[in-house]
């Protein structure tokens, strides 16, 4: 199964696309993690990406979707994946099919801009794996550490609010005419974000195994 999470930063993405995977037995492959993997090694990659996602915008095209390339070719996604945080633009969904990947079901979370701003506050990260955490509604066992790897949690530099702010009108002006790309093609189911991560996470299972 091929899928994509759809949503908001912040809106959980990342989280369901962990608990998912999961279930599945198949990878979730996260482009912001990889981005920010590179700029950790400060590969050539990881350099030029830095100034974009430090102001919240996005990545030049050609760069994410070679990235993306690279990693769906390699073995573990053979059976399928999760893609969290690609396609960001209509050129990059484009790409995909271009590369001959067929999409099952593209899974949108939606949830408001006010709980999204309140949500980043407290989002955390694991410089380590790039797990991510939330201080109130997902805290790891021990404070400041990752259960998955003891990596240091951190906060994200463009979780900021003001970034924030910004990262939100990028995703209305380049990524949700997505959803209308996807809808159009029969494969955009919409599930509303809960409190609880369990609650979201029955309503993406649904979502991804549901018929349209
Ligand atoms: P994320 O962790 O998905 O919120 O991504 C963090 C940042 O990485 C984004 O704000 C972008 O700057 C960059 N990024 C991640 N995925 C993409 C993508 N598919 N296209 C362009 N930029 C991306």
């Amino acid at each position: 199964m091929n899928l994509i999470f759809l949503g908001a930063p912040g809106a959980g993405k990342g989280t369901q696309a962990e608990i998912v995977c999961e279930k599945l037995g198949i990878p979730a492959i996260s482009t912001g993690n990889m981005l920010r993997e590179a700029v950790k090694q400060g590969t050539p990659a990881g350099l030029a990406a830095k100034e974009y996602m430090d102001r919240g915008d996005l990545v030049p095209d050609e760069a994410v979707i070679g990235i993306l390339k690279e990693r769906i070719a390699q073995d573990d996604a053979k059976n399928g994946f999760i893609l969290d945080g690609f396609p960001r633009t209509v050129a990059q969904a484009e790409a995909l099919e271009q590369m001959g990947v067929v999409i099952d079901r593209v899974v949108e979370i939606r949830v408001p801009d006010e709980k999204i701003i309140k949500r980043m506050s407290g989002r955390r990260v694991c410089e380590g794996c790039g797990s991510s955490y939330h201080i109130q509604y997902n805290p790891p066992a021990e404070e400041g550490k990752c259960d998955k790897c003891g990596g240091n949690l951190v906060q994200r530099v463009d979780d900021k609010p003001e970034t924030v702010l910004s990262r939100l009108q990028t995703y209305r002006e380049k990524t949700e005419p997505l959803k209308d790309y996807y809808c159009k093609k029969h494969k955009l189911i919409s599930v509303e974000g809960q409190e609880e991560i369990a609650d979201t996470a029955k309503l993406t299972m649904a979502a991804v195994t549901a018929r349209i």
